[in-house]
């Protein structure tokens, strides 16, 4: 049918490349369906956006650089009860990347810290947002690499522009004075101006000692709590759950049991 391939290639020139695929199907199911116009026209072009916010995401999600895509869902918050629920179910309507709000997972190594962290990201990335996953280890080398490479500012904004920054794994890294006053640049430039969800296994008491200086320490927490919300978990680790059940306690290995000395998390 001249008519049809006619219809397919002007939306495929058009850019509308799934609705010049299913173009056929979508004609004979109309007739089958005795489909109005109207109803052909909108099933073809919600096929189009459908297949458009699936690239989307998937783009986003892989420009994210989470380090897998685990879900909210997935979460067995009956395993954490120390975990307020409704809590994590109001943030997970996102509302509070709409305000620039801060979120900061605080506990102990295999809580679910990252877990629940990528899970918000997840739920971010579904409605359209972008993130960025860094842990802290690699932000300071990043942007310190690219400072010696003479092209910070342009690095700067992989860590400025995303709707939401996750900074995972505060607190396993002593930070000398350069470092820490990286930490407070990117601390400073989200602050009232995008969101950052932050895990860390060390309470805030403990950053002057983190970062050898209580006076950055300080100013960095100043911005990064102003507005926040704080999930401070205290539980078993997850990934020794198995080891646990039974009631059968086994003293984990001392690298994890160590507070602060795991390169685990
Ligand atoms: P943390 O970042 O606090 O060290 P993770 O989030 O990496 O801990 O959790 C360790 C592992 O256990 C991950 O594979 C995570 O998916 C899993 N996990 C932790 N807590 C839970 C939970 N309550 N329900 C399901 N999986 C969990
Ligand atoms: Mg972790």
């Amino acid at each position: 049918m001249v008519e049809l391939e006619h219809a397919r290639s002007i939306l495929s020139e058009l850019g509308l490349a799934t609705a010049s695929e299913l173009l056929d199907a979508k004609i004979e199911d109309a007739m089958h369906k005795e489909a109005t116009y109207l109803g052909f026209l909108s099933e073809l072009l919600n096929a189009e956006i459908q297949e458009k916010r699936r690239r989307s995401e998937e783009t986003r999600i892989k420009l994210s650089r989470l380090p897998h895509r685990k879900t909210l869902e997935e979460f067995d918050f009956s395993f954490q009860p120390s975990i307020d629920v409704r809590q994590i179910k109001e943030l997970s309507t996102l509302a509070f990347v709409a305000r620039d709000e801060n979120v900061i997972f605080l506990g102990p190594p295999g809580v679910g810290k990252t877990h629940l962290a990528v899970g918000l990201a997840m739920q971010a990335l579904r409605s359209g947002m972008t993130v960025y996953y860094t842990s802290l280890a690699h932000l300071i080398a990043d942007l310190k690499k690219a400072a010696q490479q003479d092209r910070l500012s342009r690095r700067w904004q992989v860590y400025t522009r995303p709707d939401i920054l996750i900074i995972d794994e505060v607190g396993y890294m002593q930070l000398e004075r350069t470092s820490a006053e990286l930490l407070f640049r990117v601390i400073c430039s989200r602050y009232e101006n995008g969101s950052i969800i932050l895990t860390s296994n060390k309470y805030f008491g403990d950053w002057g000692e983190l970062m050898n200086d209580t006076v950055i320490a300080t100013a960095i927490l100043d911005r990064l709590l102003h507005h926040s919300h704080i999930i401070n978990i205290r539980g078993e680790s997850y990934r020794l759950k198995d080891r646990l059940k039974g009631g059968v306690r086994v003293v984990p290995p001392a690298d994890i049991s160590v507070k602060g000395n795991s390169k685990n998390a």
